[in-house]
C-alpha cells in the first residue's frame, strides 16, 4: 500500500485516483476547483465514464479517497505525488504550462519542509525536455532541494482513452516511464505489478516524446483511415470493408514494418502508387491531403539527407548503397539515386559500392540508370571518400563503415548499428 497525492481531478486525475484507492492505496486528491473537491468528497464523479461512479463512490465510503485544496497538507501526508493537471494549447499552438508550473510551485513549497523523503510523478502531457527544463528547476527551487537526491522525480505519460478510462487502466496498452532516481523507478514498477503489460523504462525525455508520437500515430491513422474512406466511397466502395481487410494483414501492415525511422521510401511501387491514387482521387473531387503529405514528407527526408552530405563540405563522396533496398539492383525511383544525382548536380565526385547494382552492370555490360561510377572494392571507396552516405545495409559492410565512421564524416541513412548515436564525425538521419 502506498499513499499518493494527484494533483488534479480532471479526467486523467480523478480515474487514476479511484483506481489506485480501489487498489488498496491511500489516495489524496488535490484540486483547485472547489466544485470538483465537493463532489468527490460526496463520492460523486467530476466527470462522465464508464464504471467510474461506482469506483469512486466506494473508495471515498471506504475512506482511501478524499479530495482537498490544501496541496501542502497531502504532500506531507504521502509519499509520492501524481501532476495530472492540464496542458492546453497556448494561443500560438504551444503548450500552455502555467498549470503545470503553478502545480510545480505548490509541492515544491510544500515539500520544503518536509522532511521524509517524497518523489514527483508528471503525468500530464509535456513536450520532450519540458520535466527537466521547467519541472524540475521550479520543484528544485521552491523545496530548496535537488531532484534525484533531495526528492524523487519521474515522467509517466498516460495513454487511456475516454470512455474506456478504467478498462485501460486495468489493462494498458503500454506503460512507459522514465525517473531520475532508483526510489522512484522501483515504485513505478511496483506499481504495475499486478499487470501483464510490460513496463518500459527510458529517459524522461523518451517518455515525453513516446506520448506525443502515441497521440500523432492515432491522429494520423484516423486521418488516413477517413481519407481511404473517402475515395472508397467516390468510386462507390465501402471504405470500412476496405480498411478491416487491409488490417487483418497483421505481418505486414498492421506490425512495426515499415514503422522504422530513416530514409525515404522508393522503388516501383510506393510513388508511382501514391501519385496514382491521388489522381483518382481527383478525378472523384475528393480531396487527399493526407497522400498529398506523404509525398511531400517523403522527399524532404531527401532533402534533409542532401543537406546532411553537403554539411560535410565533401567533394568526394561514397555511397554504400544506390538500389531502392538491398538485395536488389532496383534503381527506378530509389531515393538513394535520386540523392546520388542532386548531389552530382551540385558538383560532387560519386563513387558507389553496391554489391546487387554492380552484379547487374557486370551481366549487361551497363546499368541503365546507373547515375555513378560503381567500385567493389568497400575498402577502396572508403579509402578515397571525404564523407561516407550508408544507404542500404550490407552485413558485410558493418565493421569497415564502422570503424571509418570514426575518422570519415558518414551519414548513415540505415542505421550501421543499434547502439549508435550522432556524435563525431558520424551521423544518423534519425538518430
Ligand atoms: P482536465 O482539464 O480535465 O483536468 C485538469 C484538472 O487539474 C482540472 O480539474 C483543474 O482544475 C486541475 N488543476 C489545475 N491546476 C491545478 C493545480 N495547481 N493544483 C491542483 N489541480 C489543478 O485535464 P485532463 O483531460 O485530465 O488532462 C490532464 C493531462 O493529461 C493533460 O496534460 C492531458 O493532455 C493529459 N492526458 C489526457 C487524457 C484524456 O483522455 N483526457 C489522456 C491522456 C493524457
Amino acid at each position: 500500500m502506498i499513499s499518493i497525492s494527484i494533483f488534479g481531478i480532471g479526467y486523467v486525475g480523478v480515474v487514476a485516483a479511484a483506481c489506485l484507492a480501489r487498489d488498496g492505496h491511500q489516495v489524496i486528491a488535490v484540486e483547485i476547483d472547489q466544485k470538483k473537491i465537493d463532489l468527490v468528497n460526496r463520492g460523486i464523479s467530476p466527470i462522465v465514464e464508464t464504471g467510474l461512479d461506482e469506483v469512486l463512490a466506494s473508495a471515498v465510503g471506504k475512506g482511501r479517497l478524499h479530495a482537498t485544496s490544501d496541496a501542502r497538507a497531502a504532500v506531507h501526508a504521502t509519499d509520492v505525488s501524481f501532476i495530472c493537471v492540464g496542458t492546453p494549447s497556448d494561443a500560438s499552438g504551444g503548450l500552455d504550462m502555467t498549470y503545470v508550473r503553478r502545480a510545480c510551485e505548490s509541492l515544491g513549497a510544500a515539500m520544503a519542509d518536509k522532511s521524509e523523503s517524497h518523489a514527483v510523478v508528471v503525468r500530464s502531457t509535456v513536450l520532450p525536455g519540458t520535466c527537466e527544463a521547467v519541472c524540475i528547476p521550479i520543484l528544485a527551487a521552491t523545496s530548496g532541494k535537488e531532484a534525484g537526491t533531495g526528492f524523487g522525480f519521474g515522467y509517466f505519460p498516460e495513454f487511456l482513452r475516454e470512455g474506456s478510462a478504467i478498462a485501460d487502466y486495468d489493462a494498458p496498452g503500454l506503460v512507459v516511464f522514465g525517473a531520475m532516481d532508483d526510489c522512484t523507478r522501483e515504485f513505478l514498477q511496483d506499481l504495475h505489478k499486478a499487470q501483464t503489460t510490460p513496463v518500459k523504462n527510458v529517459s524522461l525525455r523518451t517518455a515525453e516524446m513516446i506520448k506525443y508520437t502515441s497521440n500523432a500515430w492515432r491522429a494520423a491513422k484516423i486521418a488516413f483511415a477517413n481519407e481511404i474512406g473517402n475515395i472508397s466511397k467516390a468510386c462507390g466502395l465501402d471504405g470500412q470493408q476496405v480498411m478491416e481487410v487491409l488490417c487483418s494483414d497483421h505481418k505486414i501492415n498492421m506490425s512495426p514494418k515499415f514503422l522504422r525511422p530513416g530514409f525515404a521510401f522508393g522503388g516501383s511501387c510506393l510513388p508511382k502508387d501514391l501519385r496514382a491514387l491521388h489522381h483518382l482521387a481527383r478525378e472523384h473531387q475528393t480531396p487527399t491531403p493526407m497522400l498529398e503529405a506523404i509525398l511531400s514528407a517523403n522527399a524532404a527526408q531527401i532533402d534533409r539527407a542532401e543537406h546532411m552530405v553537403l554539411q560535410t563540405k565533401a567533394q568526394k563522396v561514397g555511397f554504400v548503397g544506390l538500389s531502392f533496398k538491398p538485395g536488389t539492383d532496383d534503381l527506378r525511383e530509389s531515393p538513394l539515386a535520386i540523392l546520388a544525382e542532386r548531389l552530382q548536380a551540385k558538383g560532387r565526385e560519386i563513387r558507389v559500392f553496391d554489391p546487387a547494382v554492380l552484379a547487374q552492370a557486370q551481366a549487361t555490360g551497363s546499368h541503365t540508370r546507373l547515375p555513378a561510377r560503381l567500385t567493389d572494392r568497400l575498402d577502396d571507396l572508403i579509402a578515397t571518400s571525404e564523407a561516407l552516405v550508408v544507404g542500404n545495409f550490407y552485413a558485410e559492410t558493418v565493421d569497415a563503415l564502422g570503424a571509418a565512421a570514426n575518422r570519415i564524416p558518414t551519414i548513415d541513412l540505415t542505421r550501421l548499428n543499434r547502439d549508435r548515436m550522432s556524435a563525431g564525425t558520424y551521423e544518423g538521419i534519425c538518430w
